[in-house]
């Protein structure tokens, strides 16, 4: 069906709509659609309404009213191209440091190439980060090729680059599960632990390979752990002081539970610290190993199960499932590869500032300094993040 398009630029000021769309109803025209944007003081307007029967004086009447309101009008019958049902939306955010017209020239050249349609573009944030947002259409056949070589684009450009798909799944997330060990905090409470009995250097070797998927975990753990042994208990306070958060983790934080989330922490670490981690941010769960103490002192070994890559995984599943939670609607962070398969199931599973095997291997990936930056992906702007910070 054709239509008569509308669009309408220049400065915006409070009434335009209003005094617009009552200027159409006085012509006998029907509206279909709407949509605008205002960017600084300017104003993009566009809608369409049912080719009328009158057609020059639809034009003159339309032309008069923008020239009332001090706009510029270009009319134009045309099909709108309804969407196919093999189309999907994407949602592409680039994040960066910012973010080159280079970057953005690639992404919407790669975004050609398949012949993907733009159809929105947000900047989510531009101070602390410089965030973009875009909606494009795609045929769904060429949705992972689309998003591999966004991926290298992402590479090339020093920005990160994530697509997911727009939809209900997209913005109805509700458990956000996250590592602890160089993503909730920085650093590695075994290595730090292991500086107290003079094995740092050696301990923290381990744990690097570990975390890049080079060694069993489990095996890592219990060969760093048993050089713990003989350590009092009541110096483990210590390291405590030396695991500080990583930046934005409190405003991350802040801004979930406004918004209704449940927020776990699992770590392979230990639940001496785990637990004051959860208790100080007010999160809902936590599971970490559990240092055995005889008589006061470490005795080297673990009690429980051990919080490996597959007990991760499971206890997000088993966390989801007692809180009424679909896996598509969990965001699971990390930075090791011990977190790649809960990031497997979890609906967005996020990479950050990721050993470079679980990059590769990662669903989505973030490289920059705060961990509140992924809150970007879910499109949540840099103002409101900064209200909740100020509450
Ligand atoms: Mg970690």
């Amino acid at each position: 069906m054709r239509n008569l398009w509308v669009h309408m630029t220049g400065p915006d000021r409070p009434g335009i709509l209003g005094r617009l769309l009552d200027g159409v109803s006085d012509l006998g025209l029907e509206l279909t659609d709407v949509e605008q944007v205002a960017v600084g003081d300017r104003l993009i307007l566009a809608f369409a309404v049912d080719l009328p029967e009158h057609m020059t004086d639809a034009h003159e009447g339309l032309t008069f009213l923008a020239r009332e309101l001090g706009l510029t009008a270009e009319l134009r019958n045309e099909r709108r191209h309804p969407q196919r049902s093999d189309d999907l939306i994407l949602v592409v955010t680039v994040l960066g440091e910012p973010v080159p017209a280079r970057a953005m020239a690639a992404v919407g050249n790669t975004l050609a190439g398949y012949g993907a349609n733009i159809r929105r573009i947000e900047t989510l944030a531009r101070r602390r980060l410089h965030c973009i947002e875009m909606l494009a259409v795609t045929d769904a056949r060429h949705r992972k090729a689309v998003a591999r070589d966004l991926l290298s684009v992402a590479a090339r450009h020093d920005v990160d680059i994530s697509v997911q798909d727009e939809g209900l799944d997209r913005r109805s997330k509700r458990l956000v599960v996250m590592d602890v060990d160089s993503t909730l905090i920085q650093g590695e409470q075994i290595d730090e632990l292991a500086t107290l009995v003079g094995a740092g250097e050696q301990v923290s070797r381990i744990t690097h390979r570990a975390m890049n998927g080079e060694l069993d975990f489990r095996g890592a753990l219990r060969e760093r752990v048993a050089l713990l042994r003989g350590l009092p208990v009541d110096r483990l306070q210590e390291v405590r002081e030396r695991l500080p958060y990583n930046p934005g983790v409190r405003s991350l934080v802040k801004v979930l539970r406004e918004m209704g989330f449940r927020i776990a922490i699992l770590s392979g670490g230990f639940t001496y610290f785990v637990d004051q981690f959860k208790q100080e941010l007010g999160l809902d769960y936590a599971y970490a190993n559990d240092l055995e103490v005889v008589d006061g002192k470490l005795t080297g070994e673990t009690v429980g199960p051990i919080v490996d890559g597959q007990r991760k995984k499971e206890l997000l599943a088993e966390i989801a499932e007692s809180e009424g939670i679909r896996l598509d609607q969990v965001i699971a962070i990390g930075d090791g590869a011990n977190d790649l398969p809960m990031m497997g199931i979890a609906g967005l599973g996020i990479a950050f500032n990721a050993k470079p095997r679980v990059r590769e291997m990662a669903p989505h990936n973030i490289n920059r300094r705060g961990l509140d930056s992924i809150l970007f992906l879910l499109g949540i702007r840099e103002e409101e993040i900064e209200r909740v910070e100020a509450k």
